[in-house]
Parts: structure tokens; C-alpha cells; sequence
């Protein structure tokens, strides 16, 4: 089991179950949204996330069509996405796990919308686009 918390901690919540397909995604919404090079997500099961305390201050954005990404209001953490067309999913930001996590990141994707100023380093995978079978 993982726990996890907003940077204000406001928002707590657990993941009962594993983590997967966690990759280091380099695409602009990534970039802007964390202020930073990339962004590391992976997938939980919906039925295994739980939000214990703080529902209500987290806050969504609708940042396209099929896709809304949830963020603590008081201090901006972003928490999870949710995709409509994966109800069944949600995409949790690894940085806001506080537990240590037993996974890896598999692979970086969208290497070609990657900041001009940031170089690649390791042996990971990178893919122009979303790794292969998404
Ligand atoms: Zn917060
Ligand atoms: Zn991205």
C-alpha cells in the first residue's frame, strides 16, 4: 500500500494496489503543468485509489477534450488525471506518493516535445510519442 499527500496536505490518499506503465512524459501540457522537464505518471486501477481526506479541495481542470486533471486548490499539487474514455483508470503523479515505491518508470515518451534545454540521460527507452501498446 502507497501513501500520498498534497504539498499543504490537505489532500491525503492511499493506493492500495501497484502502480503501473510509469513513464517520465516530456509533452508540453506535462512541462507546464509541473514546471519542470517532464512529468512521471503511472496508472493505478481506480478501485484501488482512495482519497482520504481532502476531496474537496482538490480542484479539476478540463486540459482537453477527454481529460481532466485534479490539483490541491490551496497549494497547486497536482494529484491525478482522469481520462474519459479509461474510467476504470486514474493517472497519479509519482511525485506525490510519499511512500517509497517498489516499480520503475519504464520509459520516457514524448521525447521530440522535450525543452531545448534539457538532455536525456540513461538507459530507459524514449519514444517520439505514448510508449507502444497505449
Ligand atoms: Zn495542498
Ligand atoms: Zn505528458
Amino acid at each position: 500500500m502507497y501513501s500520498g499527500a498534497c504539498l499543504c496536505g490537505a489532500v491525503q490518499f492511499e493506493i492500495t494496489g501497484s502502480i503501473s506503465k510509469i513513464v517520465h512524459c516530456h509533452c508540453s501540457q506535462c512541462r507546464q503543468v509541473q514546471g519542470s522537464a517532464f512529468a512521471t505518471n503511472g496508472i493505478v486501477n481506480a478501485s484501488d485509489f482512495k482519497i482520504l481526506s481532502g476531496e474537496d479541495m482538490l480542484t479539476a481542470y478540463v486540459s482537453s477534450a477527454w481529460q481532466t486533471k485534479y490539483f490541491c486548490q490551496v497549494c497547486g499539487s497536482p494529484i491525478i488525471s482522469k481520462s474519459d474514455s479509461k474510467p476504470d483508470q486514474v493517472r497519479i503523479r509519482l511525485g506525490a506518493i510519499t511512500s517509497d515505491i517498489e516499480e520503475r518508470p519504464m520509459a520516457h515518451i514524448f521525447t521530440t516535445s522535450k525543452a531545448n534545454w534539457e538532455e536525456i540521460s540513461g538507459d530507459l527507452p524514449q519514444y517520439e510519442s505514448y510508449e507502444p501498446g497505449r
